[in-house]
């Protein structure tokens, strides 16, 4: 079973393997290998259950997820274990087109938003979903001031950015509490990025840890996934990596195989 630790200088204590929930509310314009159907409620709650029998305590949505905020503030209603919850804000997902706004009245409409459709009185994490531009998004914004004083007003537990470039992620490190950075077998390219969240001793979430699934396509003889384990955990600077998956078969193979990275088995 995983076991929960203190995410950088926060008061919250995350499973070092998240569940990343964009297939529960969205299947289009995504990249993942293969289509799929968005999962029915009976197969999320069975999905939910098992990740909490397994040790999982945290799950990553975002407004830009389509219905998975609305669904997982209905589906964890009936429920009385204690997720940590992250979402975002700067990014909506409408008709089939990706919107980006960042000033500081839609942040904070978008945090409202979150709260009543997850039916929470405050988030756990909330992350800026980048659209690209970190660096000119958090000067040009102050986007973390904004996100600060919700904090301080007792709307938030820990903000960050998900980012996309080394400089934002950098920048991140040092004027958050958390950095969602991608990085796996194939992409190494902000590790810099979870150094320095080591050395300043502040949370990092992984986003495509398995390069949204196209590391395990494909024939080798190694087994991707507990090579992509393998490889994520052996960074020290890694709090927890939220995979995507509404398989629960892949959900216990991820969370076995994460334990073994962790010499946790
Ligand atoms: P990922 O976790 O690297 O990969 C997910 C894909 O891998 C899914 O298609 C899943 O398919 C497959 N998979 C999972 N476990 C598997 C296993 N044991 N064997 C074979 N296939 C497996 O990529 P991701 O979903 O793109 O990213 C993870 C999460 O990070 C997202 O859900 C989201 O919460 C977050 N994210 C954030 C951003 C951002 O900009 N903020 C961007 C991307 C992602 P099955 O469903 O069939 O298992």
């Amino acid at each position: 079973m995983l076991t929960p630790k203190r995410l950088g200088q926060t008061d919250l204590a995350i499973s070092p393997l998240g569940l990343g929930t964009v297939k529960v509310g969205r299947n289009q314009k995504v990249n993942y290998p293969t289509g799929f159907e968005i999962p029915d409620d009976d197969q999320v709650v069975q999905l939910l259950g098992l990740a909490q029998d397994l040790g999982i305590n945290l799950l990553d949505t975002a407004p830009a997820y389509g219905t998975s905020e609305e669904r997982l503030g209905k589906l964890l209603s009936n429920t009385s274990h204690d997720w940590v919850v992250s979402t975002k804000v700067g990014e909506t997902f409408v008709d089939g087109e990706s919107h980006f706004d960042f000033t500081p009245t839609q942040v904070r409409l978008s945090i409202e938003r979150s709260l009543r459709r997850l039916r929470r009185d405050y988030i756990d994490m909330v992350l800026v979903h980048s659209d690209g531009n970190d660096s000119a998004i958090i000067e040009r914004y102050e986007v973390f001031d904004v996100l600060a004083e919700l904090k301080r007003a007792g709307w938030l537990r820990a903000f960050g950015m998900s980012t996309k470039t080394l400089e934002g992620g950098l920048l991140t490190a040092r004027h958050a509490d958390l950095v969602m950075v991608t990085y796996n077998l194939d992409h190494r390219a902000e590790e810099a990025v979870i150094d320095e969240c080591l050395r300043l001793n502040k949370g990092v979430l992984l986003k495509k840890a398995l390069a949204s699934g196209h590391l395990c396509v494909g024939d080798s003889a190694e087994d991707p996934v507990q090579a992509s384990m393998d490889f994520v955990f052996s960074h020290p600077g890694v709090s927890s990596a939220i995979i995507g998956t509404i398989n629960p078969q892949h959900l216990r193979d991820n969370v076995s195989k994460a334990l073994l990275a962790l010499h946790q088995d």
